[in-house]
């Protein structure tokens, strides 16, 4: 597989093309961003740990039935993965309160979620990826009424084996992210999923071991990501 030209730089990964024009090289660089990208900073090893755990989570994903862009892990930093058309609108799952949740209808963080609740965002950082519906999907074109569907049914069914997953390493699955995009017209899991774009608390104690540990000054950030990828076992 030859890597060709970067073909979009985001705030934590870059995306090449290769030569066969239905897979891309995903590259996890240390950059670590916050509040839509107002505030960056470099944490070693991030980008070798957030890239060997997506590998392992897509992984797992994969063999529950979940269609996912994975095909294989290229180096510490990279992977390979399909093509996908994007969606540009992130699934959020949430089982326990925290975050955006708690802040726009000030609920206590930290609450049981029964049941659990499925949110929409726009993915434009310039607008702060506003919340939206599934009707302002389908309204202005980002999205089919038939994708949505199937997005909230992968969304339901990872979240399902990823809770039993972090729930036998002694972790809460609090909330997590999704993207999808489409592959020859079929819905697919695409993007990432890392500590970056989940929270994830200890059982016991409820430390926070995710991103919100670098949103919130909180230090240790890789030494964290590191403790959840050791509990489920991924290589590092
Ligand atoms: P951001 O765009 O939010 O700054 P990243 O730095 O993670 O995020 O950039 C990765 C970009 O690649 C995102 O825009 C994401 O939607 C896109 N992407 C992720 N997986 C795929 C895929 N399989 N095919 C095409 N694009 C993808
Ligand atoms: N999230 C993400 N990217 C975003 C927004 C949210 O990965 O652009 C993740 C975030 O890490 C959390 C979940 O989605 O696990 C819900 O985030 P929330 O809506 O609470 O927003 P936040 O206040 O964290 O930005």
């Amino acid at each position: 597989m030859e890597k060709r030209e970067e073909l979009y730089r985001g705030k934590a990964k870059s995306v090449y093309t290769t030569d066969d024009a239905d897979r891309l090289i995903l590259l996890f660089r240390n950059d670590t961003s916050a509040f839509d990208g107002k505030r960056i900073e470099q944490l070693d090893r991030k980008g070798m740990v957030n890239n060997k755990f997506n590998a392992f989570i897509m992984q797992k994903l994969e063999e529950a039935g979940i269609p996912t862009q994975f095909d294989k892990l290229l180096g510490d930093n990279e992977c390979l993965v399909k093509k996908l058309e994007m969606i540009p609108v992130e699934c959020v799952v949430r089982n326990y309160a925290a975050g955006s949740l708690v802040k726009r209808l000030g609920v206590e963080e930290g609450i049981k979620l029964n049941p659990y609740t499925f949110e929409l965002f726009l993915k434009d950082d310039a607008k702060g990826d506003p919340f939206i519906n599934e009707s302002h999907v389908v309204a202005f074109g980002w999205g089919t009424a038939e994708n949505l569907v199937r997005m909230k049914e992968l969304s339901l069914k990872v979240n399902e084996i990823l809770t039993k997953l972090f729930d036998d390493a002694g972790l809460l699955l609090v909330d997590f992210k999704l993207e999808f995009g489409t592959f020859h017209g079929e819905i697919v899991l695409g993007d990432e999923f890392s500590p970056d774009g989940c929270r994830l608390w200890d059982k016991e104690t409820r430390k926070k071991m995710d991103k919100d540990r670098f949103r919130q000054g909180l230090g240790d950030v890789i030494e964290a990501y590191e403790e959840v990828a050791k509990r489920l076992g991924v290589p590092l």
